[in-house]
């Protein structure tokens, strides 16, 4: 549904116009309004002396982007004006193009945090991967090893990969609730599948 601006939406968009267009000024003519209270005859009976004009003439298309500020004399001049028409279609192709850009910039940032996220979840897929086939060949790997293999893994596969990161995820595998554990054996950090106690405390080899 489509309406007329309100009074409301006017008093609202006022303060964001004028920041836009730099100033509480004829958008065509670029005369300052007066305050004045002065002035009010002037203005047809209005409380300010501002209108609001829409570009694209269409009093019914109330976005913010085709609605600039107006004196009165410009307002009437404007449908028989042809230099006024395309000065207002211009600014409102380009309202509508940055709008589009930023729109698309918003939209760009957004890709690029889902496919951080896309690939930090790839990478403990290869770290749980690695570490489940490595332990059930060979019983017990070797901490440091598995995390460079790991990062190795990461940045073949999509070109990101960190110790600091792979660590982390070696972590969260070998948690209590997780099936590996990490401990030491003769003084070197090693990874094996967790085992089962009846009291984890004492289980330090
Ligand atoms: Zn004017």
């Amino acid at each position: 549904m489509t309406h007329n601006l309100t009074d409301r939406q006017k008093a609202e968009w006022l303060d964001i116009v004028i920041e836009r267009d730099e100033g509480y000024s004829c958008w065509y003519c670029k005369k300052p309004f007066s305050l004045s209270q002065n002035n009010f005859a002037e203005y047809s009976g209005r409380i300010s002396p501002h209108l609001f004009d829409h570009l694209n003439n269409n009093r019914r298309d109330n976005r913010i982007d085709n609605v600039v500020l107006c004196c009165e004399s410009c307002n009437n001049k404007k449908p028989h004006d042809s230099d006024m028409q395309i000065l207002a279609t211009d600014k409102l192709h380009d309202s509508e193009k940055r709008d589009y850009m930023r729109e698309k910039f918003t939209k760009k940032a957004r890709n690029s945090e889902n496919s951080e996220v896309q690939i930090s979840k790839t990478n403990y897929q290869i770290c749980l991967q690695y570490v489940a086939k490595k332990v059930d060949q060979f019983g017990q790997i070797d901490f440091k090893e598995t995390i460079l293999n790991i990062v190795w893994k990461c940045r073949e596969n999509n070109n990101t990969g960190s110790p600091q990161a792979t660590r982390n995820y070696l972590n969260i595998i070998c948690c209590i609730s997780a099936p590996f554990e990490i401990t030491k054996i003769d003084g070197k950090k090693i990874i094996r599948r967790r085992v089962k106690s009846t009291n984890n405390n004492l289980d330090h080899t």
